[in-house]
């Protein structure tokens, strides 16, 4: 694979995908500019590869590949280096003695003895630090710690030494962390595990992968860290650097070219070389350096790159967007240039929509929400002007009645046309009941309007229920028994005293008794019952008249609200009356309910709190 530059870059001017939208008509060329800004910048990259003068990059690493060495620039850029890291050894029969001692024999003092001499500064460099390493072992054994922390610390000076394959260095900080973490110190562990990680990152010693991924694990997990570090670029840089160095060494990579590799975490890595299979330079990067690089990322368009697989190397490809295939950029990439400004645009205009959707839906909601309001006061509005005007009507026609009745009786009186005792008497009668009839009509108004005007006044005094209730029944009974009418009376015995407006409360129910006889013209008998219910004293009032329409029952004690079938029947009435009960009861802390059923009957009751027993 060949590739000498991008000029196929430059010459397609490759359209936008069909299908895909062609950004704005100014973004067109911003976007070839861009394409070709990242061709330069490439461009670059292999003149630099061929000349061999680099310059340090953040994010990049350039590295010579010759035969079994792999040279950096910067010097030690990498973590870890490809290959077999290889340091001078002592002979292996050096240590057979001290070792037969110490293993066989287990005379570790003896051992101790022959490692000392082996310590001396004149010895080379590999000899002292296998032979402190053995030294500071036999101490362990000894358990003399302290003298084995020593050798260890002398071993960490060793300049130059390994011991096998690992700089003595590493070796010594690995041994004291493990021998403080034993010893349950944990500033001395903590100490040098960051002495470890520093070393390692120093880049001071060359190691290759293995050493350098187990001792950084074990520092790390020393630190209480995870044992990698995916997002360390440095690291991906040397991954990617290791496998780049594995295709060279198998010979499948030839002249020059630009590749990626995915790290284990990952990460992809960016690889450009020249070169021979014995001698090969190269640069390794990762993709936040080709943005640095490349200036069209500042200007109005942005770049993304993905593999062959669609998987992003680098940047965020959206839409709208302008696509450069491989077979044009000749890069193992296909190109996505985005049009920063029209995504900004596009972004702003998705906002300010965003916002009109958001401002017009609650626009609408308000205007939905008030016109309910506004709806339904309107129509309780007109509700109540209907039921006000049908009040009026009740009460003039209620009115009109025994005012008839009166004129038409006192006039034939008056005028002395009535033949016979008898029936005078039973006219003055008549005269009687219609007036009384209008006294508690105007009684009932005056009240209700006492009422509404919220100065309706109760004098509290206990009083006993049944007393009420028995005379109350009676003179009802001489009221209604000429039309057939039986009030039937049932009082438990000891019914307790009750707290209240007596002539109020017998207002309520007389206004139930007026109701029941009203309502039941066919079943002339009404049912009267006062019992004790817990702490309560409750009355109830039951009929077998018209009964009413489970619909209407909330309804009715609500001011002028009139049952259908009673404004439908002859039953005079102005809807006030059990507005005024359910009144009085609050006020006396009760309530009143009904149970009814149309062609049944009716049944009212008041609660009311008994005054307690003392
Ligand atoms: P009205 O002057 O119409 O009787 P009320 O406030 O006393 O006014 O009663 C309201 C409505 O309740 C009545 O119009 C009637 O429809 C219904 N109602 C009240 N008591 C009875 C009852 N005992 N039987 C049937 N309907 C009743």
């Amino acid at each position: 694979m060949r590739v000498t530059g991008l000029a196929g870059l430059e010459a397609s001017a490759a359209g936008p995908r069909p299908g895909k939208p062609a950004g704005t008509r100014a973004a067109g060329p911003c976007r070839d500019l861009a394409a070709i800004a990242l061709a330069q910048a490439l461009g670059e990259v292999d003149r630099e590869l061929e000349s061999r003068k680099f310059v340090a990059e953040q994010g990049a690493v350039r590295f010579v590949f010759r035969a079994d060495t792999v040279e950096t620039f910067p010097a030690q850029g990498l973590l870890y280096y490809p290959g077999p890291q290889t340091y001078a050894e002592p002979p292996a029969d050096k240590f057979a003695q001290a070792e037969a001692l110490e293993y066989q024999k287990k005379d570790f003092g003896g051992a101790v003895q022959l490692l000392r001499a082996m310590c001396d500064s004149r010895e080379q460099p590999p000899v002292r630090a296998a032979a402190l390493l053995r030294l500071a072992r036999n101490f362990r054994k000894l358990g003399r710690t302290d003298q084995a922390v020593s050798a260890y610390h002398d071993l960490a000076h060793v300049a130059g030494a390994a011991v096998d394959g690992v700089p003595a260095e590493l070796v010594a900080r690995h041994a004291l962390a493990g021998l403080f973490d034993h010893m349950g110190d944990r500033a001395g562990l903590r100490r040098e595990a960051e002495e470890i990680r520093a070393l390692l990152h120093s880049g001071r010693h060359r190691l290759s992968r293995g050493p350098f991924l187990f001792y950084e694990g074990a520092a790390r997990q020393w630190l209480g860290m995870p044992v990698q570090d995916d997002a360390d670029e440095n690291l991906a840089i040397a991954e990617g650097v290791g496998q780049f160095w594995k295709q060279w060494s198998e010979a499948k990579l030839e002249g020059s070219g630009r590749l990626h590799e995915w790290t284990a975490g990952g990460k992809p890595v960016l690889l450009f070389w020249r070169g021979t299979r014995g001698d090969l330079v190269g640069l390794a990067a990762t993709p936040a350096w080709l943005e640095r690089r490349w200036p069209g990322e500042s200007g109005e368009v942005r770049l993304a790159l993905t593999d062959a697989n669609g998987r992003t190397i680098l940047g965020h490809p959206s839409e709208p967007q302008t696509v450069r295939l491989t077979s044009a950029t000749r890069l193992p990439w296909t190109l996505h240039v985005m049009d920063r400004g029209a995504q900004e645009v596009k972004n702003g205009f998705d906002l300010r929509r965003r916002l009109l959707l958001a401002g017009l839906t609650l626009m609408i909601g308000l205007v939905g929400v008030s016109s309910y309001f506004m709806a339904r006061a309107v129509t309780r509005e007109v509700a109540l002007a209907r039921l006000q005007s049908d009040f009026v009507a009740a009460v003039s026609h209620e009115f009109r009645t025994p005012l008839t009745t009166l004129r038409q009786l006192s006039g034939l009186l008056h005028t002395g046309r009535v033949p016979g005792e008898d029936r005078r008497r039973q006219y003055y009668e008549v005269l009687v009941r219609e007036s009384e009839r209008l006294d508690r009509l105007v009684d009932n108004l005056l009240n209700f309007g006492r009422m509404e005007a919220g100065a309706a006044e109760f004098r509290f005094e206990p009083f006993d229920p049944a007393g009420l209730v028995r005379s109350l029944v009676d003179d009802f009974q001489r009221e209604v028994s000429p039309h057939g009418y039986r009030i039937e009376l049932t009082t438990e015995a000891d019914i307790p005293a009750v707290r209240g407006d007596r002539v109020a409360l017998g207002r309520a129910v007389r206004n139930l008794l007026d109701n029941a006889v009203k309502y039941s013209p066919d079943r002339r008998t009404i049912w009267v019952e006062l019992v004790q219910t817990g702490p309560q004293v409750v009355i109830r009032v039951r009929d077998q008249g018209l009964g009413i329409p489970a619909s209407e029952q909330a309804g009715i004690f609500q001011k002028f609200v009139r049952g259908r079938a009673a404004k439908e029947s002859t039953v005079q009435g102005s809807g006030i009356g059990l507005a005024m009960v359910s009144h009085i009861i609050q006020a006396h802390g009760g309530r009143v309910t009904v149970q009814s059923e149309p062609g049944t009957g009716s049944t009212f009751t008041l609660c009311l709190p008994a005054v307690e027993a003392s």
